[in-house]
């Protein structure tokens, strides 16, 4: 007899899963490979890309979500608030005995600690005043930075050194300006909670070296991943934040100035901040 009842249907949907199964294992299947791996969402502006040379972003420094779509989870370690996820116990004794950035670029050597070592070209390190008290921070290199195996030196990073030498008057010389992961994620897209955590004990220890007293951190995934904290960009900059006990400061991604000109004033009122924080406004 033929029944509507949804119980019905549903003991007759068991009952052929079940049959399929049993001839499935009689034919030899022992069961089903795994859900292949989500991948990530393509950046819409990869390089060449009209800024191919530079981290590209929007407000909220990925083009492709909403202003204000919260990030997905995923895109940040698992670490709680202010803390870090633990390089391994052998790493950590390395980096202990380190005590200057040419010794820590010695001990990173021709790193292949994550996967983005597969397609870079070149470790971007970072480079400055190894005494600076400012102290930039981006997502990670762009194309322009993977050949020349420096940070900021695309489009992008041109206006970046305009903030400093027009906009601060200080040469880029000064100021020290790093990444969170320092080689290139493949297509731009941006690092993995993995990637980030076997990266930035780097980080840690070129800020522990440096002692910079304020850190720019430049763009939504750069503010977000140091601060672990997924609050958007446009409400986040402006505001004194702390990482490792340093004073920093979130501000818009130059990448983004380059299409959106207008908000310059929003990273001038940012950096004013920060000059009147080291006594120079
Ligand atoms: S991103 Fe960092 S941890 Fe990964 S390979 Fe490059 S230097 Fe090593």
């Amino acid at each position: 007899m033929v029944t509507d009842s949804p119980h019905a249907l549903l003991a007759q949907v068991t009952h052929s899963l079940h049959a399929y199964a049993q001839e499935l294992q009689a034919g030899g299947v022992e069961g089903f490979p795994p859900a292949p791996a989500s991948s990530t969402t393509p950046v819409d502006e990869g390089s060449p890309g009209p800024v191919a040379d530079s981290r590209v972003e929007s407000v909220e420094h990925q083009p492709r979500q909403a202003a204000d779509a919260p990030a997905p989870p995923a895109a940040f370690p698992a670490s709680p608030p202010d803390t870090l996820a633990p390089p391994a116990p052998a790493e950590e004794a390395s980096l202990a005995a380190v005590h200057t950035l040419t010794e820590l670029r010695a001990e990173i050597g021709d790193c292949r600690r994550c996967r983005l070592c597969e397609k870079r070209n070149t470790i971007v390190f970072g480079v400055g005043n190894p005494d600076a008290e400012i102290m930039f921070i981006g997502e990670g290199p762009g194309y322009e930075e993977d050949k020349q195996g420096e940070p900021f030196v695309g489009r992008a990073g041109q206006l970046l050194t305009q903030i400093i030498t027009k906009g601060m008057q200080m040469q880029r010389s000064d100021v020290y300006i790093a990444n969170v992961v320092k080689c290139r994620p493949p297509e731009n897209r941006n690092p993995e909670p993995d990637e980030i955590a076997a990266c930035e004990p780097f980080l840690v220890k070129q800020l522990e070296i440096i002692q910079p007293k304020i850190i720019v951190a430049l763009g939504k995934f750069a503010a977000q991943t140091l601060l672990k904290d997924t609050t958007p960009i446009t409400r986040l900059r402006g505001k004194w934040q702390s990482y490792h006990g340093i004073k920093l400061m979130p501000t818009l991604h130059p990448a983004y100035l380059l299409r959106n000109p207008k908000d310059k004033r929003l990273v001038w009122e940012d950096i004013k901040a920060v000059l009147r924080e080291i006594g120079r406004l």
